[in-house]
């Protein structure tokens, strides 16, 4: 199984071929982040759009995905509908485990079905099967008549979209194994653009434990570390919503499309009321003994009056922000109403809440009318927005064919731009403060997780954006790291280098063992590059005056503070890029 080479399964839907492709570059890219840019540099396409048929659409895994726990994210990337650039969305469920049992490290889509079609691999088989009935159903239904037809349990994978990924929206997710996804910047678009409805991967294969005879203690020295500390009861008791209230109380919740930052109204919907009174089960990740996934349900009439049906729909910090605080709707089951219908139509829930937390200060603002929205839209009203909802992922009219595109750009057409919650995508769910703007209106993945902005807000009381700029570039590559590995980012305070280190060495990885600082600055500056090359340009990202209009539990924003973050960031972002511009490795291919 350790392997100096990565073993890619390159798939052309245009001829509906594949083949096994042997990549070379283990000790310099790692896998995860790292492959999947090494392979974006040798498929891409960086000046052609991203709906050409030619461009790759990636999922990569790490060297420790199957021999340590919590190794359970599968790196997907692609050129964004969003921005048209280089882009990167992580996520879990059983993708990372089967990709490791179907004996991949990576798995590269090209070209477009004549037809819409599925995929689905395993260790010993590739299969493009036309699905032209799946075709304009709900991610629902596709899930399951797909898990009918592909039968398998175990480590099987299903990677699936909705109707907004068949419609182009650059909110359009890919959903996995109903409970997680790739959710941002738009690569259920590039699924939809490629005619593929869904990705079958088969873990049907074994593979010998060729580990050091240290490898069975550190197994049990990194799950005892993993299970003891208080990441269970952080991820796993209350899980990720636990913020809510925490941010609320600080003043840095983002609340009514970012008009307040606190209000009494969220004690109905922080994660001890979910917990109290929406929670189902949790569930995990394959690979994962803390299961930070928290499962709620949804209750509808069914045909009869006293008949009733029943949708599990999962919730997290980051949904319950943006379709609860952000549209004012403080209900834990009305919540999930609304998460539930996006799901339905494959959105990504937080792109789509900020969103519509735009369309509703526009609508009160006079700006936008029911002849854009169809459905009136009032903060609060969470019957109005799962219809909304319904509208955006469908693309019903020209409205929300050009919202589904990012809020910028309708509002570009509409007006409203000063008040519309974007920093490079529709923000997170974090109104900390200048720090954190900057840093993901300027990050790579314009995510709330490319660095700790969000805690460096809270916990640094000066204003040196010298200082800052270089915690979000360390920071960056610490993550770039982990990121490569797969590793879930909620146990990075488990992982660190040293113990990344050992984890290599105790099953054969021990060169790369010994140059991690080096590989995590090589994979930093390679992702850079590709983002510059294909069209990224930091200095001219704009942050709207809605950022600046807030006052936080530290005070007022500081506009000059800000600028100079910005300024200062996007300095370092081209520094990064220019820098070893020779160091990443050729590809060569193999069998
Ligand atoms: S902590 Fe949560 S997201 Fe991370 S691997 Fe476990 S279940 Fe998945």
């Amino acid at each position: 199984m350790i392997r100096d080479h990565f073993r890619v399964l390159v798939v052309d839907l245009s001829t509906g071929r594949g083949s096994i492709v042997n990549i070379e570059g283990r000790d310099s890219v790692v896998g995860g982040s790292g492959l999947a840019v090494h392979l974006f540099m040798k498929y891409g396409k960086p000046d052609r759009p991203w709906n050409d048929p030619g461009q790759p659409l990636i999922f990569a895994i790490g060297p420790l995905t199957g021999y340590f726990p919590l190794m359970s994210k599968t790196v997907c990337a692609f050129k964004s509908p969003y921005h048209d650039q280089y882009a990167e969305s992580h996520g879990g469920g059983r993708s990372a485990l089967s990709l490791r049992f179907a004996d991949l490290d990576a798995l590269v889509v090209t070209g477009k079905a004549a037809r819409p079609s599925c995929i689905a691999i395993g260790s010993r088989h590739l299969e493009v099967k036309e699905v032209h009935y799946l075709w304009g159903r709900d991610l629902y239904t596709t899930g399951k008549m797909l898990r009918g037809m592909f039968k398998g349990a175990g480590h099987r994978s299903i990677l699936r979209i909705g109707p907004a990924g068949e419609n182009g929206s650059a909110f359009a997710c890919i959903n996995v194994d109903s409970y997680r996804h790739f959710g941002r910047l738009g690569g259920g678009a590039v699924m939809g653009c490629k005619n593929l409805k869904g990705i079958v991967i088969n873990g049907d294969g074994s593979f010998a434990l060729d580990g050091s005879r240290e490898y069975p203690k550190l197994f049990q020295d990194v799950h005892t570390k993993l299970t003891d500390t208080d990441m269970m009861s952080k991820y796993h008791d209350i899980g990720t919503p636990i913020n809510m209230a925490m941010l609320n109380e600080v003043k840095m919740l983002p609340i009514r499309n970012l008009q307040r930052t606190t209000d009494p109204g969220i004690s109905g919907i922080t994660g001890e009321k979910f917990a109290e009174l929406a929670l189902l089960r949790n569930a995990a990740c394959a690979g994962c003994p803390v299961g930070c996934i928290h499962i709620g349900f949804v209750r509808e009439r069914f045909r009869k009056e006293h008949r009733f049906l029943y949708r599990q729909v999962s919730y997290d910090h980051e949904p319950i922000f943006a379709v609860g605080a952000m549209l004012s709707v403080e209900n834990c089951f009305a919540v999930l109403g609304i998460i539930d219908v996006a799901e339905k139509v494959g959105l990504d829930v937080m792109s789509a809440g900020v969103a519509l937390a735009w369309a509703t200060e526009a609508t009160e603002k006079g700006i936008l009318s029911e002849k854009e929205t169809i459905v009136r839209l009032t903060f609060g009203d969470s019957d109005a927005y799962k219809q909304a909802i319904q509208h955006l992922g469908e693309g019903t009219n020209e409205f929300y064919r050009l919202l589904g595109q990012g809020t910028l750009k309708a509002a570009e057409q509409y007006g409203g731009k000063d008040f519309a919650c974007v920093l490079g995508q529709e923000m997170a769910g974090y109104a900390t403060g200048e720090v954190f703007f900057a840093s993901q209106a300027l990050g790579l993945r314009h995510s709330h997780l490319d660095s700790g902005g969000y805690s460096y807000d809270q916990k640094e009381k000066g204003k040196d954006p010298a200082k800052a700029v270089d915690f979000l570039v360390k920071d960056e590559q610490g993550r770039v790291l982990l990121t490569s590995m797969v590793a879930c980012l909620f146990a990075r305070g488990v992982y660190s280098d040293a113990l990344l280190a050992d984890c290599l060495r105790s099953v054969g990885y021990g060169k790369l063992a010994d140059s991690l600082g080096t590989v995590s600055e090589n994979i930093q500056q390679l992702r850079w590059r590709a983002r510059i090359a294909t069209g990224y340009k930091p200095e001219e990202v704009e942050i709207p005056k809605r950022f600046l209009e807030i006052t936080t539990g530290k005070g007022a924003m500081d506009a000059t503070y800000l600028a100079s973050l910005k300024d200062q960031y996007a300095k370092a972002i081209r520094g990064l890029a220019a820098t070893g511009a020779e160091g990443h490795p050729a590809g060569t291919q193999g069998k």
